[in-house]
């Protein structure tokens, strides 16, 4: 692969270690390709995916003077299993690749069982995608799936693209165990399969609602949230979401577990509707979880605040004395501030009491490194209203 020289303005300390570098910082790039030797003052200053388009001219891979290739690929995948099975203790489903965070520029790669799903969004890595793919073949996997269609990709001038790249058997279902329940898992579902992120929050949440009546899932997609409340003894969990096939693994999943199949009521429609609907049927909760997609996909917050003020509100009239409220935001322009910012607005119309019991984050398997704070993007509170 030819290798570009590219020297940047400034030096070092301007830099540190953060993993993007924007074009207006570039003082002259020598050659044609994507995979770049980056020199500040003269100096070695690391190996970087090239976009000769982007206002993102250059993300790094590495520190050392390398290329991209399949055996890189293969030590980065060994790391990022050491950390996750063997320091956090994940087994069978975790996010191997959280992008920059695991230097994988825009390569995210969750594991299920014995194969994985990648979502490529940086232009490096589309490029240099046999590279990735002859990596996960050379760690033993027996099968990779992949599901680029990120609004991230768009950014970098990418069109989707979706397919298998290997399989050894007919794949159509995934079974994984994650905290002692069996999850089927949809590939060329949503996302990956899973929102693995919130697999530390669905225990949470799930040990802190233990034994409630009736608890309402919001968003549930195929139940993570469901089937931790159904662990927990939670008698009786309502499940919305616009997704029907997603409710119909919801329903596999509870009876694959073992739990009878009327504890879970399914309603495939939209929240807002349905949170309408039972106010006026005057049905009530003792637990209610609110797991939205994204509602700010930019720096534009304001309509995420109106989306989170009517979620709030109508979680309080629904919610009885003393009920739990767990919420969450996915996008990470909106930050804690916003979410207990609305909260307290629709409290203060309502005269109810909201405590917070736990503040949430995005599961350990997607890292934050320091130099690169916007890795952070999924938040949540679990409070108890009077
Ligand atoms: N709680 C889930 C993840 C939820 S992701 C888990 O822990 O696994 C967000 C979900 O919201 C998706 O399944 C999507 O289909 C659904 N969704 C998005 N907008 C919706 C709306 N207005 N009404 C109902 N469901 C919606």
């Amino acid at each position: 692969m030819p290798r570009i020289r590219v020297n940047l303005k400034g030096k070092p300390s301007d830099y540190g270690l953060h993993p993007w570098i924007f074009r207006d910082r570039v003082k002259g790039v020598i050659g044609q390709g994507f995979e770049a030797a980056v020199y500040v003052k003269g100096k070695f200053f690391g190996s970087a995916f090239y976009n000769p388009e982007g206002k993102l001219a250059l993300r790094f891979y590495s520190r050392d003077e390398e290329d991209f290739t399949a055996g890189l690929v293969y030590s980065r995948i060994k790391r990022a299993r050491y950390e996750r099975e063997k320091i956090l203790g994940f087994k069978n489903a975790y996010r191997l690749f959280f992008a920059e965070a695991d230097n994988m520029p825009g390569i995210i790669a969750d594991v299920y069982g014995r194969g994985a799903v990648i979502q490529i969004s940086s232009y490096g890595a589309d490029k240099l995608r046999r590279e990735i793919v002859e990596g996960f073949r050379m760690a033993g996997y027996r099968w990779l799936y992949e599901k680029s269609d990120s609004y991230a990709r768009r950014q970098e001038g990418l069109e989707p693209y979706e397919g298998w790249h290997f399989y050894d058997e007919e794949i159509s279902h995934v079974w994984v165990e994650i905290n002692g329940l069996k999850f089927r898992v949809p590939i060329g579902g949503q996302k990956t399969g899973m929102y693995l992120d919130q697999r530390l929050n669905w225990e949470i949440v799930g040990r802190t609602m233990r034994g409630r009546s009736r608890v309402l899932d919001a968003f549930s997609y195929t139940g993570g949230f469901t089937l931790h409340l159904l662990k927990y003894g939670v008698e009786k969990v309502v499940a919305i979401d616009e997704d029907g096939d997603a409710l119909g693994i919801l329903r596999e999943n509870v009876e694959a577990n073992g739990f009878h199949k009327k504890t879970v009521e399914t309603f495939t429609a939209n929240v807002f509707d349905m949170l309408d609907s039972f106010l006026l049927a005057h049905e009530r909760f003792d637990g209610i979880v609110l797991d939205p997609p994204a509602f700010a996909k930019g720096r534009n917050v304001s309509g995420a605040r109106r989306g989170y003020f009517t979620l709030f509100d109508r979680a309080l009239r629904l919610l009885d004395e003393g009920g739990l409220l767990a919420v969450f935001s996915c996008s990470r322009h909106i930050g804690f501030d916003l979410l207990e910012g609305e909260m307290t607005r629709a409290a203060k119309r309502l005269l109810r009491e909201v405590k917070i019991l736990y503040k949430l984050h995005q599961s350990p398997d997607h890292p934050v490194p320091v130099y690169f704070p916007d890795a952070e993007y999924l938040r949540g509170f679990l409070a108890i209203v009077y």
